[in-house]
């Protein structure tokens, strides 16, 4: 087959941009897709975890996600004409040495997205808008591809990252299993509420028809609306100005959903990948869903990098066999705490402990608290730098230390290997690293 691109990316979300950044930095020629007319524009997926941040920080946007983001305010509850404050969803911890994002950051999905196009642009490649992947069909060699704009594109992998309503999957016939949370839609929408106190996220619990709140998104003269959706859209100002008293001045996006708990059973169909929402749906409850999509996607990068480079092909089948646990056992925390109406968050939330200790991929013994399959935590080198400095940019880390155990640790931060030497299967890989010594 002759390839115009090594990777066709359809959608151009949260996962098809880390992954176009994660792509581009590593020399892989793609395309990047997607059917909108023109970027989303809306709050949707607010809530950047102490994990995600991490992997901005690699990917080089922190600085920019920091300056647009802001701490999670105070929840007011309002019962008539009482309201009391309550706490945050959000912590507010002190940044140590192996956790240098240790809250949890509200930044609009649109901003979030944004930033990636950016840092996309910067490494010399953009998004293409207005352009859908009708149908694909593939071959032992490569998937051949037709968009919208009548072109057929042959390429040696397809990448799924365009969301719920995923084409892709469908195409693929792979099942979306799991059901709808309860029998109401809710409703979503950015609106300027002229005069509201943004101080606090304002909560209306017993308002008619069901909680009503507005959050005020930073940097901004937003709050994020949600209601139940038995709320007409048109009758957004109408509720805002009953439960509030003021009176909405805009309202530039608004939205339905209808809170699920959905995932499939295959990540992968030959040269077919799914990433992000068009593999798992959740509720928004915790903040989980635009962070695992994030997170797909940078643990697809290298792996794809790698095997167009030429690597074993089975090297993809970890990528399924590590993020389809990782979808399960986050769609298990969304269900409960949307059911549960749980404001707990932390450490259950924050995706810092997420692993792959069972994964092909890891080998070796626990050393110090670290243990293979686990994230990589930052740390003090000898010289005064940072380990996370070191490790910035698409290469692993081969660590050694001072009892002279070599820590093998991935181009995604998890720690593969753990021993006297670099053995296992990771090791076997060759992938590139940097080498660093550390005072453990
Ligand atoms: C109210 C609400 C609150 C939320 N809060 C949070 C939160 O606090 N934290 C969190 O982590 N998540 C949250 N989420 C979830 C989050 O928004 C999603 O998980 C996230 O957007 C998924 O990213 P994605 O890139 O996988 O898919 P999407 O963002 O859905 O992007 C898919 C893209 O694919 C494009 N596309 C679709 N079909 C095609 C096609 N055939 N051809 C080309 N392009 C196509 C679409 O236009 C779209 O741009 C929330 C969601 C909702 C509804």
């Amino acid at each position: 087959m002759q390839y115009e691109n090594d990777a066709l990316i359809v959608g151009a979300g949260p996962a098809g941009l880390t992954l176009a950044i994660d792509l581009a930095r590593r020399g892989v020629s793609f395309r990047l897709i997607d059917a909108a007319a023109s970027p989303f524009i809306g709050s949707r997926g607010k809530g950047l975890q102490p994990r995600t941040l991490e992997i901005f920080d690699d990917l080089g946007v922190i600085d920019a996600i920091m300056a647009a983001g802001g701490p999670y305010p105070r929840l007011r509850l309002h019962f008539g004409p009482f309201s009391f404050r309550g706490g945050s969803l959000g912590t507010n911890k002190r940044p140590s040495e192996s956790t240098p994002y240790p809250n949890l950051l509200m930044v609009p999905q649109a901003r979030t997205e944004a930033i990636l196009r950016d840092r996309l642009k910067e490494l010399g490649h953009e998004a293409q808008f207005g352009c859908a992947l009708h149908s694909f069909t593939q071959a032992s060699d490569g998937v051949v591809s037709e968009l919208s704009t009548g072109e057929t594109v042959r390429t040696k992998f397809l990448v799924g990252a365009d969301g719920g309503h995923s084409t892709v999957r469908k195409i693929l016939d792979v099942k979306l299993a799991g059901n709808a949370l309860g029998d109401r839609s809710m409703l979503v929408a950015d609106v300027e509420v002229a005069g509201l106190d943004r101080r606090d996220w304002h909560i209306w619990p017993f308002a008619k028809g069901g909680a009503v709140a507005l959050c005020p998104l930073p940097h901004s003269d937003l709050f994020q609306f949600t209601a139940p959706a038995a709320i007409a859209e048109s009758d957004i100002e109408a509720v805002v100005r009953k439960v509030s008293g003021r009176k909405v001045v805009r309202v530039p996006w608004r939205s339905t959903y209808r809170p699920s708990v959905r995932m499939v059973e295959h990540y992968r169909v030959g040269r077919v990948v799914l990433a992000g929402d068009a593999a798992h749906v959740h509720p928004p409850a915790g903040g989980q869903g635009l962070n695992t999509s994030v997170q797909d996607a940078y643990n697809l990068g290298w792996k794809l990098a790698h095997v167009l480079r030429g690597g074993g092909d089975s090297l993809l089948d970890t990528y399924e066999a590590e993020r389809l646990p990782v979808a399960a056992s986050v769609l298990g925390l969304t269900k409960e705490l949307h059911l549960s109406q749980s404001v707990r968050r932390g450490d259950r939330t924050n995706q810092l402990s997420l692993n792959y200790r069972s994964s092909p991929l890891s080998s070796g013994e626990a050393y110090a608290g670290l243990h293979p399959g686990d994230r990589m935590p930052d740390a003090r080198l000898a010289d005064g730098s940072r380990l996370f400095d070191r490790l910035r940019g698409p290469q692993g880390a081969d660590i050694v230390t001072p009892k002279g155990l070599w820590i093998l640790v991935r181009p995604d931060g998890y720690i593969a290997h753990i021993g006297h030497d670099r053995s296992g299967p990771y090791a076997n890989l060759k992938i590139p690293a940097s080498q660093v010594e550390l005072d453990l």
